[in-house]
């Protein structure tokens, strides 16, 4: 496709993510299935779901500018897949591994940021309002999922270093654990971590997300 109007490079655009999503359809039931941390799984198994949600409107925005809804194929995805395909070849530990499936989801999320982030206001700009607002809703669940992603990472954190004393100190390893989280959310009134803080610790983790289990408490 010749890009000679922005109208065009929204279309090229929308193919690439098109092709983006629909070769996530097929890596994220295998992160789901890599990761270790049920928390983790469940996410990457509840963004499978946001993802096809987010193929359907990209469908209804094809639909509209009444054109075939196919994507082109995005290198782009197909590079941070492969990568993180190689990352699952390795041998690691499985706390390692699960660090590093973030690390390589965060970096699709971020990619698709970029791409929803300018459809949107390539949308804008032609005057395509409804095709705006639809690039948006996608928007908002990449940017949900980046965020819920990294709150599951700074919470990984903690419990492997949790994990890592001997199991008769395990009560004073979760006082330090809530005294690292309170370092993390500075601002927040932590004192210096009495056995009270456990259950502030539980509620402050809880993901923001349906159906996930209850945070890391018990795992302690
Ligand atoms: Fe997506
Ligand atoms: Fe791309
Ligand atoms: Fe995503």
């Amino acid at each position: 496709m010749k890009l000679k109007s922005l109208e065009n490079l929204f279309v090229h655009e929308l193919r690439d993510l098109y092709s983006a999503e629909n070769q996530l359809l097929k890596a994220l039931p295998k992160m789901a299935n890599a990761a270790e941390d049920p928390e983790l799984s469940k996410a990457f198994e509840y963004h499978l779901e946001q993802t096809r949600g987010q193929i359907a409107r990209l469908d209804q925005i094809f639909d509209r500018l009444q054109l075939r809804a196919k994507g082109k194929k995005c290198r782009a995805m197909e590079g941070l897949i492969e990568e993180a395909k190689e990352l699952l070849k390795e041998r690691t530990e499985p706390e390692i591994l699960d660090a590093a499936l973030i690390a390589a989801a965060q970096r699709v999320e971020h990619y698709e940021i970029a791409g929803y982030g300018c459809a949107r206001a390539f949308a804008r700009m032609i005057g395509d309002e409804d095709a705006a607002q639809l690039l948006q809703a996608s928007l908002d669940e990449e940017g949900q999922t980046d965020k819920l992603l990294t709150e599951l990472a700074e919470g990984m954190i903690n419990r492997r270093a949790a994990v890592a004393v001997p199991s008769s100190d395990r009560s004073e390893a979760a006082a330090r654990d809530v005294t690292t989280d309170a370092g993390y959310h500075a601002g927040r009134d932590h004192d210096a971590g009495g056995p009270h803080h456990a259950a502030h610790e539980h509620a402050h983790h809880e993901p923001a997300m349906a159906g996930a289990p209850a945070a890391s408490g018990e795992m302690h």
